[in-house]
C-alpha cells in the first residue's frame, strides 16, 4: 500500500502507549486485510503494559479483540469478500500440530497471537491469515462483536466445554468482572438451576446481580465456599476468573461431591488440593480453561444475534484510539467496574 496508518504502540514498561504512524499493512498470499472499527481492551493489556508478562517483541501494536470490516483480501481467499463484517480471532491455529489436529487449536503449539507475537488490532487497518476471521451477523454490533473472542467466548468454553455444564446444575462464578459477569449470563443461558456469584468489589457484585446471579457473595465478608455449601449443599461446577490461589482453594471447596472446579484466571501462586480423602473420595475435579475455539465465537455470536444473550450493557466505555490509555487506566482501576472497554482506532 505504502500508506501510513495510525496505531497504539507499547514500547516499555510502565509506559503509556504511543500512538504513532506506521507503515499500513496489506493482504499477502491467503491473508485479509481488515478495517478495524473496534478492539476490546482487557486485563490482560494491562498485564502487558505493566511488564507483568512480557512480549514477544518490542515495540509491539497491542490489541487481540479486533473486529471490523473486511477491506481486501489477498491471493488464495476464497468465500471472504470486501465490506464483510467479522472478528478477528486474537490467534489462528496452524492447522497442522496435535492439538490443531484435534479440534482445540486454541492449544495450538505454534500459535501467534495478536498483540503478543505479532501487531495486533489498536491500529486503523490489520492484516491476518484468513483462517483468522469469523464472519458477524448484520445484527451483532462491531462494538460487541470485539468483545466476544475474548470476554465472552472464553466463559463460554469455561462452562460449556471445560465445565460440561448441564441444565438443572448449580453454579458458583468466582471473580464478577468481565468475564464472571458473563460466566453468570451463560450459565443462566444454559439452564443453570442456581447461580452463586463472588467478588469483593460491591460494583461487580451488583453487576452479577443484574447478570442474573440468584445470590452473591461478598468473599472479604465470609467465607465464600462454606456460605455456598450452607445455600446449595455444594455446587456442580464452580467457575474461578481470578486467578488467585486463596479463590482457586475456595472454589474447589464449594463442590459438592462430583463437582467440578474450572480455572479460568490466569496467575502464577501455587496451589494447594485438598486431601486425598476429600478430593479423591468425592471424585471431584480441577481444570484448566483457555481462551476458545472458532466454534464457541460461532455459537456466542449465534446466541447474541438471537437476542438470547445480551450484551448491550457489556461494553462500558467506547474510546477513539488517542485515548486509548485512559481506557488502560479504568481497567487498572477497576473498582469503578468498567466491564469492557471498546477503542475504535478510526475516531480521531
Ligand atoms: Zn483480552
Ligand atoms: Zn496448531
Amino acid at each position: 500500500m505504502g500508506d501510513s496508518m495510525r496505531a497504539a504502540r507499547f514500547h516499555a514498561p510502565g509506559e503509556p502507549l504511543r500512538i504513532e504512524d506506521v507503515p499500513a499493512p496489506s493482504a499477502g498470499q491467503g491473508e485479509v486485510l481488515v478495517r478495524v472499527l473496534a478492539c476490546g481492551l482487557c486485563g490482560s493489556d494491562v498485564h502487558f503494559v505493566e511488564g507483568r508478562v512480557p512480549l514477544a517483541r518490542v515495540p509491539i501494536t497491542l490489541g487481540h479483540e479486533p473486529a471490523g470490516v473486511i477491506e481486501s483480501v489477498g491471493d488464495g481467499v476464497e468465500g471472504i469478500k470486501p465490506g464483510q463484517r467479522v472478528i478477528v480471532r486474537p490467534g489462528a491455529g496452524c492447522g497442522q500440530c496435535p492439538s490443531c489436529a484435534a479440534g482445540r487449536e486454541h492449544l495450538c503449539e505454534r500459535t501467534e497471537v495478536l498483540g503478543m507475537h505479532v501487531d495486533g488490532g489498536l491500529a486503523e487497518f490489520l492484516s491476518v491469515d484468513a483462517t483468522s476471521v469469523i464472519a458477524v451477523p448484520d445484527s451483532v454490533p462491531l462494538d460487541q462483536a470485539a468483545i466476544i473472542s475474548d470476554a465472552v467466548a472464553t466463559p463460554y468454553h469455561a462452562l460449556v466445554d471445560r465445565g460440561a455444564l448441564r441444565a438443572g446444575e448449580t453454579v458458583a462464578v468466582f471473580g464478577a468482572g468481565g468475564l464472571g459477569e458473563h460466566a453468570v449470563r451463560i450459565a443462566r443461558l444454559c439452564g443453570a438451576a442456581t447461580v452463586v456469584a463472588v467478588d469483593v468489589r460491591p460494583a461487580a457484585l451488583d453487576a452479577a446481580r443484574d447478570a442474573g446471579a440468584d445470590v452473591v457473595i461478598n468473599g472479604s465478608e465470609e467465607r465464600a465456599a462454606r456460605r455456598i455449601r450452607e445455600l446449595t449443599g455444594g455446587v456442580d461446577l464452580a467457575i474461578e476468573c481470578i486467578g488467585r490461589a486463596e479463590t482457586i482453594g475456595e472454589a474447589v471447596k464449594s463442590l459438592r461431591r462430583g463437582g467440578r472446579a474450572v480455572v479460568v484466571g490466569m496467575g502464577a501462586e501455587p496451589i494447594q488440593l485438598p486431601p486425598p480423602n476429600a478430593f479423591t473420595w468425592g471424585e471431584q475435579a480441577l481444570l484448566g480453561a483457555f481462551g476458545s475455539t472458532a466454534g464457541h465465537v460461532r455459537s456466542v455470536l449465534s446466541l447474541v444475534a438471537a437476542g438470547r444473550l445480551d450484551l448491550t450493557r457489556s461494553v462500558g466505555m467506547v474510546l477513539p484510539l488517542s485515548r486509548v490509555n485512559v481506557g488502560l487506566d479504568a481497567l487498572r482501576a477497576s473498582e469503578r467496574a468498567v466491564t469492557r472497554v471498546v477503542v475504535r482506532p478510526h475516531e480521531a
